[in-house]
């Protein structure tokens, strides 16, 4: 088993452990972009969200919104950001499918993305694409 998380599941891999029920694993990340930096893991192995049944991924988000108000009420963060890297391109390095809940405090220094503008007709032509009808 060359997966690192499924590896943290087994206990291979040593983690800390902020939450377990029975198909959900909630762990304090390596290399934490905040103090309390949790991922959030669904015991069995699945890659993404595409290939997590709806029902395992009600599951990881029940967990997401356990260790949330863990970190809101236990570091007095008033929010936090819940995220998934999905796919490579996305910078998800690690094959399993996993939330990163990472508290935000006033002034962190942390910035979200940088955003674009549409160009004229541009989210028109966007829409076209991906509507789901
Ligand atoms: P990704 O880039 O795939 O969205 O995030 C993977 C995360 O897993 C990274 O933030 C990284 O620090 C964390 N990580 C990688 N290996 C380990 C490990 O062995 N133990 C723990 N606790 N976290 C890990
Ligand atoms: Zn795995």
């Amino acid at each position: 088993m060359s997966c690192v998380f499924c590896q943290i599941v087994s206990g291979e891999i040593p983690s800390y452990k902020v939450y377990e029920d029975e198909y959900t694993l909630a762990f304090l990340d390596i290399g934490p972009v905040n103090p309390g930096h949790t991922l959030v893991i669904p015991k069995k192995h699945y890659v993404d969200i595409e290939e997590t049944d709806a029902e395992t991924l009600c599951q990881v988000i029940r967990t997401v919104k356990k260790v949330g108000l863990s970190l809101k009420k236990n570091l007095a963060a008033p929010g936090y950001n819940a995220r998934v890297n999905n796919g490579a391109v996305a910078g998800q390095a690690v094959p399993h499918l996993h939330f990163h809940v990472t508290p935000r405090l006033e002034n962190d220094g942390l910035k979200l993305w940088p955003q674009k503008k549409y160009e004229a007709g541009q989210a028109e032509e966007i829409l076209k694409k991906i509507k789901i009808v």
